[in-house]
């Protein structure tokens, strides 16, 4: 499986890193091995001395698509979860300075905890879902998808133009605003809607 991660899909998201609006959704790729489930503690990185969090609602694609067209991109994900695009911030600056690939910034093992995943027939709308992360119980994101400008169905057709789309697969849909540094002892829960989804610490 793989996992792609969709960057500045939250306008005030773009505008708090002082990136530009993209015209077209921006992707990148974390492997498998960045994935940490079951609420599992997350070693803060030797490599970075500035980590940040990222909460994204994910979603998991459930047929094997290629050119799948916007019209019927919602049936090719089934399940949502939320997740956390850990992100160092201070390698990813200098990689962006110098132009170079964003792996070592955020594809590293343990970059990308994960909820368990929920049905998405729970939700009224997949297009207007209220998500929440909350550092040391002090809440720092609030996100709707309603805000996204990328919505999932367009994610998945514009992703799908060049790679297909495999069972299992995981989009991270992109982070709203209120990123920011965590420290070793951190605990990091988010939630979408009312439902905490994830209860994690930085060790
Ligand atoms: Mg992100």
């Amino acid at each position: 499986m793989k996992i792609i991660c969709i960057g500045r899909n939250y306008r005030e998201h773009a505008k708090e890193l002082n990136n530009p609006i993209p015209e077209n959704p921006i992707f990148f790729l974390k492997p498998d091995s960045a994935l940490v489930r079951n609420n599992d503690p997350v070693y803060y990185p030797e490599h970075t001395n500035d980590l940040h969090y990222e909460a994204e609602i994910v979603i998991k694609i459930c047929k094997k698509g290629k050119y799948i067209h916007e019209r019927f991109a919602s049936s090719y994900f089934q399940e949502i979860a939320i997740g956390i695009d850990f992100t160092a911030r201070d390698v990813q600056s200098e990689c962006k300075k110098k132009g170079l690939p964003w792996e070592i910034a955020k594809a590293f093992d343990q970059s990308a905890p994960i909820s368990a995943f929920v049905n998405k027939d729970k939700f009224l709308n997949t297009n207007n879902i209220k998500f929440c992360h909350k550092v040391n119980g002090e809440i720092k994101q609030l996100g709707n998808t309603k805000d996204m400008m990328f919505s999932f169905n367009k994610l998945i057709s514009y992703v799908s133009k060049f790679i297909t789309l495999k069972e299992g697969d995981l989009i991270f849909t992109g982070t709203p605003s209120g990123v920011g540094s965590t420290f070793i002892a951190d605990r990091h829960e988010s939630f979408i809607e009312d439902s905490k989804m994830l209860d994690f610490v930085i060790k």
